[in-house]
């Protein structure tokens, strides 16, 4: 059946969508009733990573994605953060939320999913000695977690930006039948700066989780303008906030990085010991609403491709140097005799080249 004649049997008017009722079943077949930005980066990079991910039956709760997800509950509580946030009791509280809304998502019992960390599964102890950690001020080079994500949002204040949402659901409904494609999103910051303009921001957790998860020492960061413009994520929540709200027009994009208030240990060229490595705030322009237009044709297009299951192994190359084998897919693509590209290379010598 198709919308028009859905719209007769409802003895009302076809409600316009983005996709047509072909094309949304078309995705329901290949598993892809829920559209996220990360699956459409993930078919761009290589058409057949999106085919693997979704038919990997059981998918893989990685530890960096759970410390990640537990920062951006903590910033949502940010009164608390500031209050509260020097206890590990508020930490645990939030990789409890994290936790449960995975498993929920995931559609299993919260005892039943963990989180990996390389080959190691996370146990109790080091969940606990996260939310230790993130209180104590050693890893961080004098400050605590809970003191760089507080500076983080003084900042954004100091320099003007009024916070009009925080983790703000953009998600999309396509169609109001069975057939619904969701496409979801959460929009970190929405803010107004000292002109009245509207942006947007993303905040990352750039060079601050290797810091828990493998010792390393924090980074700093440094992004140009161009970087800001053509981010492919907030560039996919500027067309999300259209379909929502459509009035609105985004004038400029941000990228937080809380990392870069960490300071310096020592004195040198670079600054004075105990000064901020740089500003957590990066702002450029938003893409134009032409732009963000083309950019709602280009992602449409994609989603008809995925319909159609192209799932084509583009095996990517990063300057020069092949993905393949570092993928995680490797073996099942090597397997795969039904495509060319990579199963071609089983007989030949590209072939011992990759596994190497
Ligand atoms: S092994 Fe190569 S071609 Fe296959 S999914 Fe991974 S990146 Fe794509």
């Amino acid at each position: 059946m198709n919308d028009k004649q859905l719209a007769f049997l409802r003895g009302g008017k076809t409600k316009r969508t983005l996709l047509t009722l072909s094309e949304r079943k078309a995705l329901h077949d290949v598993g892809m009733d829920e559209v996220h930005q990360t699956e459409l980066s993930l078919w761009r990079e290589c058409h057949a990573l999106l085919g693997h991910a979704l038919t990997t039956s059981q998918r893989r709760f990685e530890a960096r994605m759970f410390l990640g997800s537990v920062m951006h509950s903590a910033v949502e509580d940010r009164e608390k953060l500031r209050t509260e946030g020097w206890d590990p009791e508020f930490w645990l509280h939030h990789m409890r939320i994290v936790k449960l809304r995975d498993a929920e998502r995931a559609g299993v019992s919260p005892k039943d999913l963990y989180y990996h960390n390389g080959d190691r599964v996370v146990d109790k102890k080091q969940i606990q000695q996260w939310a230790i950690e993130f209180t104590l001020t050693d890893k961080l080079g004098d400050v605590s977690l809970h003191h760089l994500l507080s500076r983080t949002l003084d900042y954004m204040e100091q320099k003007g930006y009024v916070v009009v949402a925080n983790e703000l659901n953009l998600s999309h409904v396509d169609g109001d039948d069975a057939y619904r494609v969701r496409f979801d999103g959460t929009l970190d910051f929405k803010v107004v700066d000292t002109e009245g303009r509207l942006g947007i921001l993303d905040l990352k957790n750039y060079g601050i989780l290797n810091v828990y998860l493998k010792g390393d020492n924090p980074s700093k960061v440094t992004l140009s303008p161009n970087e800001i413009l053509f981010n492919t994520q907030l560039r996919h929540y500027q067309w999300l906030n259209y379909l929502k709200y459509p009035r609105e027009r985004v004038a400029f994009y941000g990228i937080v990085v809380p990392t870069n208030l960490v300071p310096y240990k020592k004195s040198g060229a670079w600054g004075e010991a105990g000064t901020p490595k740089g500003s957590p705030l990066f702002i450029g322009d938003a893409m134009s609403h032409a732009f963000v237009m083309d950019y709602q044709s280009q992602v449409l297009t994609w989603l008809r491709q995925i319909g159609q299951r192209n799932f084509t192994k583009l095996m990517p190359t990063t300057f020069g140097k092949p993905s393949c084998p570092t993928c995680r897919h490797f073996d099942v693509c090597l397997k795969d005799t039904s495509a060319t590209s990579v199963a071609d290379m089983v007989s030949g010598p590209a072939f011992d080249y990759l596994r190497s």
